[in-house]
């Protein structure tokens, strides 16, 4: 009897955990449930664990292809050129050692970037000859069009400051200058990380404060020494751009051009025809940035 009693003891001890067991589990599996619902993170987390083990195997393999990452460092032998040119007090680009190469160029482009198809044609030609421009860029484009300036930058060109609304800056007070200037150094730099060096005032008018803002920004000011007259005489010309280009070809020439149609239809046979004539073109990233003046 005490046996028996025992034993319905023991007996009744077993359901009331089994009931417990299975009460129990209810709770915590809900909130894990729970915990994986709300956070999928945590799936991704825990199933890498089982991925990682196959992949040593076959890791040999796609390890070599990191090859992609080899491109990144190749730039940066572009960014750390010491420089090689400074621009003298007449926009020309000269070199800093005598002995450097005179006969080179420096392509610039101002007012845009406007169209995706001009800006293509441009950075693919510039590819082409292996050159090198300065992008004189508006701030009211740039904010219309970001993803261009991106794509310039991406693609190895300059940025350049050529002010916001791309106005006579020269009769503005200094505040106002400040503002036409600093915004596209903001405006640039948030886009692409890096902050121009190079200003170009619209219409070339640097009266006023201009140069002084410029200044106070590390900007280097330069106007140009060789106008393509793709605004002025040359307009829908591409042979006019050329031969205005080459009549005004020197040494060192700061070649002013803009982002029309008619220059980027120009573009490849100019770039053809200064190469002809031995004329190199200079990465803007070899200029020294000096703002003793
Ligand atoms: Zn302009």
């Amino acid at each position: 009897m005490k046996k028996n009693a025992l034993i319905l003891l023991l007996l009744s001890l077993s359901v009331i955990l089994a009931a417990c067991q299975t009460k129990q589990p209810p709770n915590p599996s809900a909130p894990k449930a729970q915990s994986a619902a709300a956070s999928p993170a945590v799936q991704p987390a825990a199933s890498p664990p089982t991925v990682p083990a196959p992949t040593p195997a076959t890791s040999p393999m796609p390890m070599p292809s990191p090859v992609s990452a080899e491109t990144k460092p190749a730039p940066a032998p572009v960014s750390s050129a010491k420089p090689a040119y400074y621009m003298n007090s007449s926009y020309f680009i000269k070199p800093l050692d005598e002995k450097g190469n005179r006969k080179v160029v420096l392509l610039t482009f101002d007012d845009g970037p406007k169209k995706k198809e001009m800006v293509d044609q441009m950075l693919d030609v510039l590819d082409k000859h292996h050159a090198k421009a300065i992008f004189f860029v508006n701030g009211y484009r740039v904010k219309e069009n970001p993803e261009l300036l991106k794509e310039i930058h991406d693609r190895g060109q300059t940025i350049g400051n050529h002010s916001w609304d791309h106005i006579d800056l020269s009769k503005l007070p200094k505040e106002k200058i400040e503002q036409q200037i600093g915004d596209v150094q903001s405006i640039v730099k948030q886009l692409t990380g890096e902050t121009p060096v190079f200003f170009r005032p619209p219409f070339g008018t640097g009266k006023g404060f201009v140069k002084e803002v410029a200044k106070e920004h590390h900007l280097l000011f330069m106007t140009w020494s060789n106008g393509s007259l793709d605004w002025a005489d040359n307009k829908e010309n591409p042979q006019g751009v050329i031969q205005s280009v080459l009549d005004q070809l020197n040494p060192g020439s700061n070649i002013l051009m803009h982002e029309l149609p008619w220059t980027v239809q120009a573009l490849d046979e100019l770039l053809s025809k200064l190469e002809q004539k031995e004329y190199g073109f200079v990465d803007p990233k070899a200029i020294e940035i000096k703002l003793d003046k």
